[in-house]
């Protein structure tokens, strides 16, 4: 085959292959719908195009009667719908609310969440800690870390994949159902920030690594909690928001921009932490969703 052939057959591989393997592309009318289902499992999240030839107001994406806004990203309009963790696998119907012209349009789009199963762990305290869990501190805390963890801002603060916060594996800790060998921890009947199952990442790494920022974003807040000990929440923007637990100390401060890779603080065992180690997680309205999905962020 000739060099020029060989280019052409090329050319033609990739004109027919998707961009985005698991992107099911859907028309409504002059809507444009492109749904990628590739992170579509319990603790996953999809990602929602929308390209219209209409003029239209606010527009949502809707799973299980949560509303997530179609927002501007680097590639247009996108919305980012988290499947919670506790969320039923299976077929489902995923909304798309538009408001165009006089009224309101509304239509549904079949989608399949698959399974994925957590296995259970149990978390040995030391003895010094155990009390913690049941201190209304604890609920008082984790309903300010619910305020920020549901903070929307319009613009998009990170650009491509987010990178890990530490330079090691993480645990496979996200998900786990979990037991404490203690009482019941009170914020377990809140469904607060901790509690039933674990709503991030562990990195069991010494004491004193620096943490970096997984991605740019804007510092919500920083400071000591019952729980999660020293805490850095930060705002990724659109629904996108980090947490980091159990550091030992923080440079940042509430209202600081960090660009993607700053630091974030030194690790610790600070809050509830049995041993030294980070805890990463991650919010999308709200919701935790395995950090893992944020390695596929492609914009
Ligand atoms: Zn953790």
């Amino acid at each position: 085959m000739s060099k020029t052939r060989v280019l052409a057959v090329l050319a033609l591989a990739a004109l027919a292959a998707p961009a985005f393997p698991e992107e099911v592309t859907r028309r409504v009318g002059r809507l444009v719908v492109s749904v990628d289902e590739s992170s579509a499992y319990p603790g996953g999240l999809l990602s929602v195009r929308l390209r219209s030839g209409l003029r239209y107001g606010a527009v949502h994406a809707i799973l299980a009667g949560r509303r997530c806004p179609f927002l501007l990203s680097h590639r247009g309009l996108r919305a980012l719908v988290p499947v919670p963790v506790d969320g039923q696998p299976g077929p489902t119907t995923l909304g798309i609310e538009v408001l165009a012209g006089r009224g309101r349009q509304r239509f549904a789009l079949p989608i399949t969440v698959a399974e994925r199963s957590y296995p259970a762990r149990s978390v040995l305290l030391p003895e010094v800690k155990k009390a913690m869990l049941t201190l209304p501190t604890g609920v008082r805390d984790g309903r300010l870390v619910q305020l920020y963890l549901r903070t929307v801002s319009k613009k998009q603060e990170w650009s491509g994949p987010f990178h890990a916060p530490v330079p090691a594996p993480a645990e496979p800790s996200f998900g786990c159902p979990q037991t404490y060998d203690a009482p019941p921890p009170v914020e377990a009947k809140t469904d607060a920030i901790w509690g039933e199952y674990h709503r991030g990442l562990d990195y069991l790494v010494p004491a004193g690594t620096p943490v970096s920022s997984p991605a740019a974003g804007t510092v919500l807040f920083a400071g000591p909690l019952l729980l999660t000990g020293e805490t850095v929440v930060l705002d990724h923007g659109q629904g996108v928001v980090s947490v980091f637990y159990h550091l030992a100390s923080t440079p940042v401060r509430e209202g600081d921009w960090v660009e993607a890779g700053a630091p974030l603080g030194l690790t610790g065992e600070t809050g509830i932490a049995a041993v030294p180690h980070l805890h990463w997680g991650v919010y999308v309205h709200g919701v935790a969703v395995d950090p893992h999905v944020t390695e596929t962020f492609a914009d």
